[in-house]
């Protein structure tokens, strides 16, 4: 069954002027609900089914009903163009559009998490290094939007609820790792366990020990995020992604990955040398906590462990081998560290590296047409202000205003989709709708 993304901007005008008129508060549901249309090449008649406006009903221009998913998938039209028809329950069709087909599905999907960084953390990355604001490369990807954050527990997110929210859609308490909590404390499927389904590749690369929270909830269901030693079993019992690079320790080990299959490697000259085209379980952990901070080793060349960018180079190779494609997720972990001791240099070198691993993916899409690419945050740390730039090569004036995260919307920027990608009201759950749902 082929699959095809849409430009909703008409259907979204149309809407908003429909709903603004007719049923006043809905818009702000539609706006943050329908910001994508995914065709489904099937004329197979389908129920309507609208879990989150129960009311509404979609038609197709040939009456047939369709079926419109809370993220704003339809189904049920048998070709790429077609008008569609909304009417609310007892009031008959209340709007139209016309819809045409702009993109094919994907087949790769590469999520980058920076960790604790905000909007602030980005400009005074830029500032830093090209002493100018917005300069950084994933600033300069075809969409930009800002999402919001909050957990099932807090206004303020912890790394765990967010990328919970980000793996399944699901908001749940801060700790949680992919776990219906609040709710009945079942396991939340992931994306990496969806998208292995669909017969991909998987990866999971991070600065931080690769038992931490971020990358957890993409490979585990746990009820704490300090449950390392389970994380670590289903990573290799479970979800077991192909690749595995970050820190070591904490409940994962060698022997571990070794014993169910990994290539394993423990240090950067094995880790340099491995053959991507070989192995198909790569593990690659170093030391037994998180990676060393960047600026901790300024010098070119002296950092001891492979750096992010490279991390993430070795990955894409290994993981292009699988003709069905990939998702790969990698996270710039220690930014958020840095930013919790309010260590602005810290924190931009961090930012520096996790836009080198940017580029990284960048140069390797590059000529592709196949690969989405959405670079985000879980949460903003340090509650960081800007307040005058000094130029490159110098840290801008700032204030922080805690130790901790804060509920700042953070940004997000996408490229190799249709621009619908990201629109409008954005929330961390809709990373997981929009990623899921090209492959439904
Ligand atoms: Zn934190």
């Amino acid at each position: 069954m082929k699959k095809y993304v849409i430009t909703l901007s008409t259907i979204c005008i149309s809407l908003l002027v429909f709903f603004q008129c007719s049923l006043g508060n809905r818009q702000g549901i539609l706006l943050g609900t329908y910001r994508k249309v995914v065709l489904v090449g099937s004329s197979e008649k389908i129920e309507a089914s609208i879990p989150v406006a129960q009311n509404l009903f979609w038609y197709s221009s040939d009456a047939s009903t369709v079926h419109v998913s809370p993220s704003g998938v339809i189904k049920g039209i048998s070709s790429g163009s077609a008008v569609i028809h909304v009417r609310t329950e007892n009031s008959g069709y209340k709007a139209s559009c016309h819809v045409t087909v702009v993109t094919a599905i994907p087949r790769n999907i590469i999520l980058f998490i920076g960790d604790g960084m905000g909007p602030e953390q980005v400009k005074a990355a830029g500032m830093f290094k090209n002493g100018v604001s917005g300069s950084l490369i994933f600033e300069t990807l075809d969409y930009t939007n800002t999402m919001t954050t909050y957990s099932a527990s807090s206004g303020i997110t912890d790394s765990a609820a967010s990328a919970t929210a980000m793996a399944t859609g699901n908001k749940v308490n801060n700790g949680v790792i992919s776990t219906a909590i609040p709710g009945d404390s079942s396991e939340l499927e992931t994306v990496l366990e969806l998208l292995k389904q669909k017969g991909k590749s998987t990866g999971l690369v991070t600065t931080t020990h690769i038992t931490n929270a971020t990358p957890a909830c993409f490979g585990a269901h746990e009820y704490h995020r300090s449950n390392y030693d389970e994380i670590a079993v289903d990573y290799v019992n479970g979800s077991k992604p192909n690749v595995l690079f970050g820190g070591g320790g904490f409940g994962i080990s060698d022997t571990m990955t070794d014993s169910v299959g990994y290539h394993t490697v423990t240090n950067k000259t094995a880790f340099e040398s491995i053959d991507p085209s070989v192995y198909d379980y790569v593990s690659a952990l170093f030391g037994t906590d998180n990676l060393p901070y960047m600026y901790d080793y300024p010098e070119p060349d002296a950092y001891p462990e492979p750096e992010l960018s490279e991390m993430t180079q070795k990955a894409l190779a290994i993981l292009k081998q699988d003709p069905d494609g990939f998702f790969l997720l990698v996270e710039g972990g220690r930014i958020d560290h840095a930013c919790h001791s309010n260590d602005l240099i810290c924190a931009i070198y961090e930012t520096i590296e996790f836009e080198d691993a940017v580029t990284s993916a960048l140069q390797w899409m590059s000529g592709r047409n196949d690969t989405v690419l959405i670079v985000t945050a879980d949460h903003e740390t340090g509650g960081l202000t800007v307040i005058k730039n000094n130029g490159a090569g110098n840290l801008p004036d700032v204030t922080w205003s805690t130790g901790y995260h804060t509920g700042v919307e953070v940004p997000i920027y996408a490229s190799g989709c249709d621009e619908n990608i990201i629109f409008g009201d954005f929330d961390n759950t809709h990373i997981y709708y929009t990623i899921s749902d090209f492959f439904e």
